[in-house]
């Protein structure tokens, strides 16, 4: 069921590539030098340079796949697996596992704790992580919630400790944090112009071949213009989307997702369906979309008042698009749009 879906998402979501209104005719120069397709993080990931090599390639490959290896929740040699199987003792973590733990630490604080690294018990008891979906009940769910606390997770130089009872997952920002790592070493290796996409998670390096910037299809969550609802145009940066139509079931007409408010152990039922977070830091992109997601509306814009540093496509289940100020000369609705557009100023 997933995998040949994010496969669609991953070619709807590039219109440099597979889809889109009629291609340009291409010069030699603006087609990848390299490209390829690798399935990791539980994703399809698609990677295309222009100007760099098979052994760029190679290197991107294999940074993401030791991330994968060294994050995972599942693989039982990955650190995060020895974290969760600690019994409450420390364990040694590395530098990534580390600069995501501080990530995750201080976007929960700032966002009263709507991202939290420790709700994986709960996602797992609503069947998220096998597609076996099933509605917990409330005594399994504040059983289970009693143990959600990111804040028991401690760190003393490179030793890290998790409660015995608890769980930790990285999932909520390790995809952006991948692509974002993935772009630092392409930019070290003096690759100039380079589009990752990995599961719906876009991380451009500098612009087009051409220099014209990425021009990069922001999905409806209601399909109601078939594909995509407008048109994000980015240079050097991360674009990150969290939707509640992207994993998901229904009951009763209901549909549960996948993006958990840590208060409540459901669902996050916030008035939006779907956030896009555009920045230079893919980790951070991801964080944000996830917790925003949790947040809605007024509170999300709230938080890019206080901190900045990104910006902000918000999609409520009205049919309205609230796009930050940052955004509002790369941002184009589709014709026709049924979804009406709001520019919030700071
Ligand atoms: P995706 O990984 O599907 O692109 P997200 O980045 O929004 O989507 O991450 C969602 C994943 O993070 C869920 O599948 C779940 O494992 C985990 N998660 C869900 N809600 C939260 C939350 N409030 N805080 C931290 N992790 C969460
Ligand atoms: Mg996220």
């Amino acid at each position: 069921m997933k995998r040949p879906f994010l496969l669609a998402l991953a070619c709807a979501l590039l219109l440099t590539g597979c889809t889109g209104p009629a291609q340009p005719t291409h010069t030699p120069t603006s087609d990848p030098t390299a490209e390829s397709t690798t399935f990791a993080m539980d994703t399809v990931m698609t990677f295309r340079l222009y100007g760099g090599t098979e052994e760029d390639l190679t290197a991107v490959t294999s940074r993401i796949l030791s991330l994968e290896q060294d994050l995972s929740v599942t693989l039982e040699d990955s650190q995060v697996y020895a974290l969760n199987h600690s019994g409450g003792e420390p364990v040694t973590a590395g530098e990534d596992f580390l600069a995501l733990l501080a990530l995750a630490k201080e976007l929960g604080n700032r966002t009263g704790g709507a991202l939290d690294v420790t709700m994986y018990p709960v996602v797992k008891a609503w069947g998220f992580t096998t597609s076996e979906y099933h509605i917990p009940d409330e005594d399994t769910l504040s059983a289970l919630l009693a143990n959600v606390d990111y804040t028991s997770v401690t760190v003393e130089g490179d030793q890290v400790t998790l409660p015995a009872k608890m769980e930790l997952d990285l999932g909520a920002i390790a995809k952006g944090y991948a692509g974002e790592m993935a772009a630092n070493l392409l930019r070290e290796r003096g690759v100039t112009s380079a589009i990752l996409n990995l599961g719906g998670n876009v991380q451009t390096v500098g612009s087009k071949a051409d220099g014209s910037p990425w021009r990069i299809g922001v999905q409806d969550p209601q399909q109601t213009t078939g594909g995509y609802l407008g048109v994000l145009e980015i240079r050097d940066q991360a674009m990150v989307t969290s939707g509640g139509y992207e994993r998901y079931f229904e009951e009763d007409g209901v549909r549960y997702w996948h993006i958990m408010d840590p208060h409540t152990g459901a669902p996050a039922r916030s008035g939006l369906v779907s956030v896009t977070i555009v920045g230079d830091k893919g980790g951070l992109c991801d964080g944000l979309s996830t917790s925003l997601f949790v947040l809605g509306r007024e509170k999300a814009l709230d938080y890019w008042r206080t901190y900045g540093g990104f910006e902000a496509i918000l999609i409520d289940d009205q049919n309205n698009i609230w796009v930050t100020g940052g955004l509002k000369n790369n941002f184009t609705l589709v014709a026709d749009s049924p979804y009406t557009l709001n520019i919030v100023e700071e």
